[in-house]
C-alpha cells in the first residue's frame, strides 16, 4: 500500500513513513494511492467480534508489510487495554433512531485516544526496531495534546512537545498535559490561538533543515495513522446496528475534519453510510463552506467547546482532493489561496462534497441548553462538543435512517460548562481523581518560529 500527497509532488511512502513522517515534503497531506474495500460479507462477518478484531480487519489492508498480522494484533490489543469501559466505543440510545457512540472511555476522556495510544504503540514499535529516535511536535486546541502525551510518555525514542494556545484550553486538558512527570514530556502553552499553534508547526515541517536536524515527526490529525485509528468505531457501530444491511447516518462534532474524514474512508470502504454530518461550533468556516461553497477564514471566537475552535481545517485538504478528482495542482492552488484569506471550491466539486456531507451549526445558548435537555429526557449527561453533535443530528435526521453521534469528550474534562447548563458539576473518574493536587510544569513561549525552534533544539540535547 503506497500513501500520495494531496498537493502531488512529493515522493510516495509506504504506511511506516507516512505515518512517522505526518506532513508531505510539499505541504500536502498523505492519503492511500487506493481505498481498499471490504465485501458486504466481510462485514457482515464482524458481527459479535471484540472492538479489536474489528479493528484488525478494517486496518490490516492500509498497513501493508509495515507489521507482521501477529505484531499488529498485539500492537492493538496494548492500545486499547486502558480503557475504562470493555466494549472501548460503547453505543448508547437517545432516543428513536438516535444513538451516541461514548468515545470518551480512554486515558483522557476523549476521542483523540484511539488513535493516539494506536500511533504510540506503532511508533514504538518501529523505532526500536530501527534504532532511530525522534522529536514528536503536535499542536493542540486541548485534547490532541493531552492524548499524545499519555501515549509517549516515557517512551525512550520520543521527545514529545505539545503547543496550546495560552489560556484558550479548559483547566483538566491543560493538567492533563502539565503534570506528567517523564522529562521527555515537554507542555509549550503559546501566546495565540490554536490556529497560531498550528501554523507553526506547519512552519516547522516546511523548514527542512531543522525537521531533519531533529527528526521531526507530527502525530495531529493530519498524520494518517490518526485517522485509519478512527476509522474503526464507525464499522463497529454501524454493524452493531445490523450493517451492511441496514445504513446508517453520522453526526460528527468537528473542528480538524480528522474525525468526519475517517467516517468518509469507512464509507469508500464499502460501510453502507447514508449521511455524514458535519457539526460546528461558532466557528463555523466547514458550515459556511458546505452551504455557500466558499471557504473564508475569520478570527475564531473562544467557546465553551474549545476543542473545535477552528478556522483552518487542515484535514479538509483531504476532502478536497477526492472533490477535485485527485488533482493535486488544483488542490496546492487552493491552499495557496487561503494563505491570502480564502478560496472558492468550484462547482463540480461542491457537487462530489455534497453527495457525501450536510453541515450545520449551533451557538452556544443551543449548546448549553441541548445539555440540559439531553440531560433531562434523553439520559445522557453531555460535554459540550458532543452536545453540539446532538443538536444537529435532531434538526436534520431522517427519520428512516439511524443516526449515530460521536460523542467526542467525558463531560468532566468540560465541567464548567456542563455545570453552567444542567446544575450537575461532572466528577473525574476514579482513575484521574488526584489530577488536581498534581505539580504542572509548563513553559510559556511566544508565537515565533525561532524561538520555538532553538528552545526545542536546545531541550533535546540537554
Ligand atoms: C478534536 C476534537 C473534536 C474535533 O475533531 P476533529 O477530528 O478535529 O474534527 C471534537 N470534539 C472533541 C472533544 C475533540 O477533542
Amino acid at each position: 500500500m503506497q500513501y500520495i500527497s494531496t498537493r502531488g509532488k512529493a515522493p510516495a511512502l509506504g504506511f511506516e513513513d507516512t505515518m512517522l513522517s505526518g506532513l508531505a515534503r510539499d505541504g500536502g497531506l498523505y492519503v492511500p494511492e487506493t481505498i481498499p474495500t471490504l465485501s458486504a460479507d466481510d462485514i457482515r462477518a464482524m458481527h459479535g467480534l471484540t472492538y479489536e478484531e474489528i479493528a484488525f480487519r478494517v486496518m490490516r489492508p492500509f498497513v501493508g508489510d509495515a507489521f507482521t498480522d501477529e505484531v499488529f494484533a498485539d500492537l492493538i490489543a496494548k492500545a486499547y487495554a486502558g480503557f475504562g469501559h470493555d466494549a472501548r466505543a460503547p453505543l448508547v440510545q437517545l432516543g428513536n433512531g438516535h444513538f451516541l457512540l461514548e468515545l470518551f472511555h480512554g486515558p483522557t476522556l476523549a476521542f483523540k485516544d484511539f488513535a493516539m495510544q494506536l500511533i504510540g504503540q506503532m511508533f514504538q514499535e518501529a523505532l526500536s526496531r530501527s534504532g532511530k529516535r525522534v522529536t514528536i511536535v503536535g499542536a493542540t486546541s486541548g485534547d490532541t495534546g493531552s492524548a499524545a502525551i499519555e501515549a509517549f510518555r516515557g517512551l525512550d525514542a520520543v521527545d514529545v512537545f505539545i503547543l496550546y494556545p495560552h489560556g484558550r484550553v479548559s483547566e483538566v486538558q491543560r493538567r492533563q498535559m502539565t503534570t506528567p512527570v517523564e522529562s521527555n514530556v515537554h507542555a509549550l502553552a503559546l501566546d495565540g490561538t490554536f490556529d497560531d499553534c498550528q501554523a507553526r508547526l506547519k512552519d516547522m515541517f516546511n523548514h527542512f533543515e531543522f525537521r531533519d536536524a531533529v527528526k521531526l515527526a507530527g502525530v495531529n490529525s493530519i498524520n494518517w495513522g490518526r485517522v485509519l485509528a478512527q476509522v474503526v468505531y464507525y464499522f463497529s457501530s454501524a454493524v452493531s446496528l445490523g450493517a451492511p444491511d441496514r445504513k446508517v447516518s453520522f453526526t460528527v462534532p468537528t473542528g480538524n475534519y480528522g474525525d468526519i474524514f475517517a467516517g468518509y474512508i469507512a464509507k469508500r470502504m464499502g460501510l453502507p453510510i447514508d449521511r455524514l454530518v458535519v457539526a460546528t461550533n461558532q466557528n463555523d468556516i466547514l458550515h459556511r463552506c458546505l452551504t455557500t461553497g466558499g471557504y473564508v477564514t475569520d478570527s475564531v471566537t473562544p467557546s465553551i467547546s474549545p476543542s473545535m475552535d477552528i478556522q483552518v481545517s487542515s484535514n479538509f485538504e483531504r476532502a478536497l482532493f477526492d472533490a477535485y478528482n485527485r488533482d493535486g495542482n488544483a488542490v496546492a492552488q487552493l491552499m495557496d489561496e487561503l494563505k491570502a484569506g480564502g478560496f472558492h471550491v468550484s462547482q463540480g466539486a461542491m457537487q462530489v462534497l455534497r453527495e457525501h456531507y450536510d453541515s450545520g451549526r449551533v451557538s452556544e445558548d443551543e449548546t448549553l441548553a441541548m445539555i440540559a435537555h439531553a440531560h433531562a429526557h434523553m439520559g445522557e449527561l453531555l460535554c459540550p462538543h458532543s452536545a453540539i453533535g446532538v443538536q444537529v443530528a435532531e434538526a436534520q435526521r431522517d427519520p428512516n435512517v439511524p443516526m449515530i453521534t460521536l460523542a467526542t469528550a467525558h463531560p468532566a474534562k468540560f465541567p464548567d460548562a456542563v455545570e453552567k447548563a444542567s446544575g450537575i458539576r461532572p466528577p473525574l473518574p476514579e482513575r484521574m481523581a488526584d489530577l488536581f493536587d498534581r505539580e504542572e510544569r509548563v513553559t510559556r513561549v511566544p508565537n515565533d518560529l525561532d524561538q520555538l525552534e532553538s528552545l526545542i533544539k536546545d531541550r533535546i540535547a540537554s
